[in-house]
C-alpha cells in the first residue's frame, strides 16, 4: 500500500481554536494564560507537552485533554477514513506522544515525532509518500523542490496567512480525495 503523510497541527486538528478554549479554560479556573505561555516558551516552545509540563499541578490533564477530539471536523474525519481504503496514512509532527491524543479518534496507522520542521522535511523525503500535507508555505516548497508532491492546507489557517498561501494551496479537505483519485 502506499503512503500517504499528514502535518497534525493545523491540516488534521484546528490548533487555534483548541489554543483559543485552553485560554478560556484556564481563565475560568484563575490561572493566567500569559504566564503559562510565557513559561512554556522559556522552558523550550509552547506546544502541547510543554504547557503540560508547566500546568502539572493545575490539573494539565482535564484542563489540555478533555473533549480534544471536538477540535477534529467531521471533514477531516471522513477524509481519513476514506484514505484508509487506498492508502497507509501517517503522521509527521513537531512534538512527541502527547501529540497523538489530538487525534486519537483517527486511529491513523504510524506517527513520526521530529524536533523541527527541517527533521519533518528530512523525514518526509525518507517515506517518500504518494503525498503530503502541511499548513506551512515554506515546507510545503522545499519539499516539492526535492520532487516531493506536497501541498499546503489552508483550512485552518487564519486570515492572514491564508493571504499569504500558495496559489494552489487547498482549501477543502474534499480536494485532498480529488488527488488521491488520480492516484
Ligand atoms: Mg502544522
Amino acid at each position: 500500500m502506499e503512503v500517504a503523510a499528514f502535518d497534525l497541527d493545523r491540516v488534521l486538528f484546528d490548533t487555534n481554536a483548541y489554543m483559543k478554549e485552553i485560554r478560556r479554560r484556564m481563565e475560568r479556573r484563575g490561572i493566567d494564560p500569559e504566564r503559562v505561555f510565557r513559561k512554556a516558551e522559556i522552558e523550550g516552545r509552547k506546544d502541547l507537552s510543554t504547557i503540560y509540563k508547566v500546568l502539572g499541578k493545575y490539573g494539565a490533564a482535564s484542563l489540555l485533554l478533555e473533549g480534544i477530539s471536538d477540535f477534529i471536523p467531521k471533514s477531516i474525519r471522513d477524509l481519513i477514513e476514506e484514505l484508509k481504503k487506498k492508502f497507509f496514512v501517517v503522521v509527521v509532527s513537531v512534538g512527541d506522544d502527547l501529540q497523538k491524543k489530538k487525534i486519537d479518534c483517527l486511529n491513523i496507522e504510524k506517527f513520526f515525532f521530529v524536533k523541527s520542521d527541517k527533521e519533518k522535511i528530512d523525514i518526509v523525503k525518507m517515506i517518500d509518500p504518494v503525498f503530503f500535507v502541511d499548513d506551512k508555505r515554506e515546507v510545503v516548497e522545499k519539499l516539492r523542490k526535492d520532487g516531493i508532491r506536497a501541498y499546503q492546507a489552508v483550512w485552518f489557517l487564519d486570515e492572514n496567512y491564508k493571504r499569504k498561501a500558495l496559489k494552489d494551496a487547498l482549501r477543502s479537505p474534499r480536494e485532498i480525495l480529488e488527488i488521491a483519485k488520480d492516484i
